[in-house]
């Protein structure tokens, strides 16, 4: 009989990440399509028992908890003694997870201790009969996988924007709290502080948001008035997305150009960079500004719903099919205006 352990942590706010709701909807299903299988939630994190409620409307057979000051933030050392005597307590035949930079680190460290098998960036389950297949993406989103394992322990890390969050309020459960001795040597490591993202998300791409402005060379280009308005451009850019707390996409063109000497946009880096070389996102929607829509970007844009594009050229690579509207327009122009209208209101 299959035991489907779903695996959560906290934050160092306290709250769960989206997308562990969303691996936690993934388990529910599972357990529900693999006839005779027991779904077994657990959660570490400071207080992992509070926090546990959030999946109090999940038909588990038990509620796992981990808590304590040792498992507020990520740390290899701990987490992996502490996952590992869930998994182990369990008796986990799978183990699904959120991909979390947390989770990233750890998973693959207690699935070597109990000699089962990983697969990550999980997108996609079936089920037939008792055999599960997963999908998973290969070679930059360009061919997909559908695979099957016989080994078990099976550890699947889903990605997120893939499922459906769980939707429900907090239940009380009752709670059994796993015992996990962490002697001195586990707990060399003090982890001092956590340096996250600027709010707004300027740094890198924010999963957990709803909306991806992907800014494009154009931007740094001399404008009609024959100048560049690099300090302006860099304004209107975090004005939208520090008010939407949208994520900050960019063309390969865009974040290249302050390793070419050229007057940059000082918040970007490589790591906003979507494409064949860069991220591949998974919003709900996105608005592409100043960028051309090159097809090594495009296929950046594979899992975003709603795409959409500012670009002065009507022939620009957009129109070619690739955005779902394109607006012909001067992007200062546009931006400027939208930011306008939601001085006092959300967009998104
Ligand atoms: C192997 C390989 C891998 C690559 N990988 C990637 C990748 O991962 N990601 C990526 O992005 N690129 C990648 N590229 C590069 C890609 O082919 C393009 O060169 C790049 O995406 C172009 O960036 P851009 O559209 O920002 O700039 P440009 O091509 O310079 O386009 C700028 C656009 O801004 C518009 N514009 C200017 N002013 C305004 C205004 N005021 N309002 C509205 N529009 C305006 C212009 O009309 C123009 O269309 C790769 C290339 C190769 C060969």
């Amino acid at each position: 009989m299959e035991k489907i352990l779903f695996l959560a942590h906290t934050q160092p706010d306290g709250t769960l990440p989206k997308v562990a709701l969303e691996a936690a909807s993934a388990a529910s299903d599972l357990a529900k399509k693999i006839s005779g299988s027991d779904l077994i939630v657990a959660v570490i994190g400071k207080n992992a028992k509070a926090a546990v409620k959030q999946f109090g409307s999940l038909a588990a057979e038990k509620f796992l908890t981990v808590s304590g000051n040792e498992f507020e933030t990520s740390r290899y050392s701990s987490d992996v003694v502490a996952l590992e005597a869930i998994a182990r307590q369990a008796a986990a035949t799978f183990v699904m997870a959120p991909t979390t930079s947390r989770f990233s680190r750890v998973l693959p460290g207690v699935c070597q201790r109990l000699e089962g098998r990983i697969d990550t960036h999980v997108s996609g389950m079936d089920v037939k009969g008792e055999q599960l297949t997963i999908q998973r993406w290969y070679y930059r989103q360009r061919m997909m996988a559908t695979l099957s394992r016989r080994t078990r322990p099976w550890f699947l890390v889903v990605d997120s924007g893939v499922f459906e969050a769980l939707q429900g309020t907090a239940k009380e459960v009752a709670v059994e709290e796993v015992k996990v001795s962490l002697p001195q040597d586990i707990q060399r490591t003090k982890v001092t502080g956590y340096e996250s993202a600027a709010s707004g998300g300027a740094e890198t791409i924010r999963p957990d948001a709803e909306i991806l402005l992907v800014a494009g060379a154009g931007w740094t280009k001399k404008q009609s008035d024959g100048q560049v308005h690099i300090k302006e451009a860099g304004e209107l850019i975090l004005n939208f997305i520090t008010k939407n707390q949208a994520s900050l996409g960019s063309s390969k063109s865009l974040v290249d150009q302050s390793s070419e000497g050229q007057e940059v946009l000082s918040f970007m880096t490589h790591l906003n960079q979507v494409g064949q070389t860069g991220s591949t996102p998974r919003h709900a929607k996105g608005l592409s500004t100043c960028c051309h829509g090159e097809e090594p970007h495009v296929v950046g844009w594979r899992f975003i719903n709603d795409r959409r594009a500012i670009n002065l050229d009507p022939n620009c690579g957009w129109a070619q099919g690739k955005a779902d509207v394109l607006y012909v327009a001067d992007a200062f122009e546009v931006m400027a205006k939208i930011n306008k209208l939601q001085a006092n209101k959300s967009l998104v």
